[in-house]
């Protein structure tokens, strides 16, 4: 085991707020995730983003099926997308990371071989920051011209 236990009870509360999200696929042996997107590309909350999930300062997000064989469908990929703007919004400062990038996660190929994460993490650099800036834009607009 990498992991030291002796700061777990510490890490069991989220302090310093969630700094990233991170994707796993069904294939997944670990549990603890905020979000499910399933075989439809529908999405499910199954924690609330206050609670611990798989790692402390963390929001897990499942996408159903074993991306080591197979790609995940473009509706899973869409309702991911739409999934992380949300997140993005609402924890700005979060990076968008894959379960095999923590600490310990060396053993595991999760989310997947076959998983587009080079891809979506590029777009999480580029697209999904203005998709992010475009919403926060009309949000400032539409309050301002209440005033
Ligand atoms: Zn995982």
């Amino acid at each position: 085991m990498e992991a030291t236990t002796a700061r777990s009870s510490a890490a069991k509360a989220r302090r310093g707020g969630v700094k990233f999200i991170l994707l796993h696929h069904g294939g997944c042996p670990a549990g603890g995730f905020h979000y499910r997107i399933d075989t439809d590309g529908c999405i499910h909350a199954e924690l609330d983003d206050s609670e611990r999930g798989q790692h402390p300062r963390s929001i897990a997000v499942v996408v159903d099926g074993d991306f080591d064989t197979a790609a995940p469908s473009g509706a899973q990929l869409d309702a991911l997308r739409e999934l992380l703007l949300k997140l993005k919004l609402r924890f700005p400062m979060a990076e968008l990371g894959a379960h095999r990038q923590v600490r310990g996660g060396a053993e595991t190929t999760c989310p997947g071989r076959r998983f587009p994460m080079k891809a979506l993490a590029e777009w999480s650099r580029t697209g999904l920051v203005s998709e992010r800036d475009a919403v926060l834009r009309r949000d400032f607009e539409s309050q301002y011209s209440q005033i």
